[in-house]
């Protein structure tokens, strides 16, 4: 068996985003809903990104419609409860004064808003995220009404447990990497968290960065996205995460384990 090692680790370790090797930028765009404006300016993005919407929002719809036309992926913005009291709050955001029964409707609720979602992910919640139960209840939630949806952890908490229950409930997961813009007000910031989101990439193969629809954010994303595309390529995060899941199970790897059973 030892002689076979050194092949065994070429073909587990080998990054296999195709015959094409540049490192993938994901780029999420949250908090999708209020405006049309900022919604459109953000799916004229160059590249093939991803679409965070806010159910119940007044241009929902009509931004998921438009993202359809256009062949851009979107997820649904789940809203859910802040540590910050003041922070403000969605009408529907899940709360941990829900009974589990009332998270579980309201999330299918939320989901069926959106029959052309990917996945989901979170909006705010450094609360609920941290709550092993009512994430537990979302994930399985999510699973029975759709199994092939996605759950991205926006990590708004460092200690967020929505990463490690979806995998539980056997949803397909990921997480944020970068904010681009939590201070939205400072184009420096974010043309620095900009770079950090390239620097990541360059060091482990792919990052994914959430930015969001401001004014500032946009500016930077659309001078910067198209100098960045020799060196890096975009990818939507459903890719991503089928890819990632298909470099770390090589199909020639599984067939030379097997022989070792
Ligand atoms: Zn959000």
């Amino acid at each position: 068996m030892t002689r076979f090692l050194p092949l065994l680790v070429i073909l587990v370790s080998a990054p296999l985003y195709g015959a094409d090797q540049r490192p993938v930028l994901a780029l999420v765009i949250d908090d999708l809903g209020y405006s049309l404006s900022q919604g459109k300016a953000a799916l004229n993005l160059e590249g093939d990104h991803t679409f965070a919407i806010i159910p119940g929002t007044t241009y929902g719809q009509k931004l998921a419609a438009l993202a359809k036309t256009k062949s851009k992926e979107i997820i649904l913005h789940l809203p859910l409860q802040a540590s910050n009291i003041w922070a403000a709050a969605e009408s529907n955001t899940l709360t941990e004064s829900m009974s589990e029964d009332q998270i579980s409707l309201n999330t299918v609720a939320m989901l069926s808003e959106f029959p052309d979602i990917k996945g989901i992910n979170n909006h705010m919640g450094s609360h609920l995220t941290e709550i092993s139960h009512f994430m537990r209840t979302i994930m399985e939630s999510i699973k029975a009404y759709r199994s092939q949806l996605y759950f991205l952890d926006s990590r708004t908490s460092a200690r967020s447990v929505a990463y490690i229950e979806a995998l539980n409930s056997g949803l397909d997961s990921i997480k944020r990497d970068v904010f681009l813009d939590n201070d939205h007000t400072n184009l420096e910031s974010i043309r620095l968290q900009f770079r950090l989101w390239l620097k990541k990439s360059r060091n482990t193969g792919s990052a994914l960065a959430i930015g969001h629809p401001h004014a500032n954010t946009i500016k930077v994303l659309e001078e910067n996205l198209p100098l960045v595309q020799k060196e890096f390529k975009f990818m939507r995060v459903s890719q991503l995460i089928l890819e990632t899941k298909q470099s770390e199970e090589p199909e020639g790897s599984k067939q030379y384990l097997s022989q070792f059973k």
